[in-house]
């Protein structure tokens, strides 16, 4: 690999396509940072949540707008687990943040503009020294327009509900296939018909449909895109 080029790899798509899994792969395998912006969303999701700022699907907008600032959201390395773990004002919530309170939610307030607004700043941030994977919804069109491989991953709703469904069961979780195929279905339609950074493929964007690609085979193809992005950049 050329040692001194780093790139910006953006990963977009639907919920629950195994984005983060190949995400966190691909920044291992090149020793790059991985960062899920879907956690910051969670983790702005559930302060709402415990600050009573959602109730019954109805986010107070203006009352989380004004407490952004006190929702302090960071990532810290797991040296057992060997994984990040997204932090809410220095509490580990990376549990918390994937159950369901948070997916029925998040969608919504991932619709408020100021939510957004703050979160990309902050990502783009992140994303300043370049040797980072970051995966989303919109960072191949918003938060980094000018990455240098955009991947835009989607599957059948049935095999990412299928996938989710085993993750949630394998964690002892009481949950029917139809909430989550439901929940799934909810959260692509909020994504894809938001006013502010809808969900869409950049024009530059690959397609990886992975509903019948095992994550091995989803790795070495987007390892392949980034060996070809490098050397094409002239190193
Ligand atoms: O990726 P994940 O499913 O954890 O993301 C949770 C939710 O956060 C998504 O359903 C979407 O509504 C929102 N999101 C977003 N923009 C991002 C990442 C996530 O709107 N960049």
């Amino acid at each position: 690999m050329p040692e001194n080029k780093k790139i910006v790899i953006a990963v977009d798509g639907h919920s629950s396509c195994g984005k983060s899994t190949l995400a966190k792969a691909l920044a291992s395998r090149l020793n790059y940072a991985y960062i899920d912006t879907g956690a910051m969303y969670r983790a702005v999701t559930l302060y709402g949540l415990r600050n009573n700022l959602i109730a019954n699907g109805k986010v107070d907008e203006a009352e989380l707008t004004a407490q952004l600032h006190q929702i302090k959201i960071t990532f810290r390395y797991n040296k057992v687990t060997g994984e990040s773990e997204t932090y809410l004002n220095g509490e580990n919530v990376e549990e918390e943040i994937r159950q369901l309170p948070v997916s029925r939610n998040v969608s919504p307030v991932a619709t408020i503009s100021e939510v957004r607004k703050h979160l990309v700043a902050l990502q783009q941030g992140m994303g300043m020294e370049k040797g980072i994977v970051m995966d989303g919804r919109d960072i191949g069109t918003v938060v980094f327009p000018d990455a240098e491989l955009k991947i835009y991953m989607t599957a059948s709703p049935e095999v990412r509900a299928q996938r989710r469904y085993h993750e949630l069961k394998a964690k002892g979780e009481d949950i029917s296939f139809g909430e989550i195929k439901a929940n799934v279905i909810e959260r692509d339609y909020i994504d894809e018909n938001r006013e502010e950074s809808p969900l869409r493929k950049a024009d530059d964007a690959i397609v990886l449909d992975n509903s019948y690609v095992t994550p091995d085979e989803q790795l070495d193809w987007a390892y392949e895109k980034v060996m070809e992005r490098l050397n094409r950049n002239g190193n």
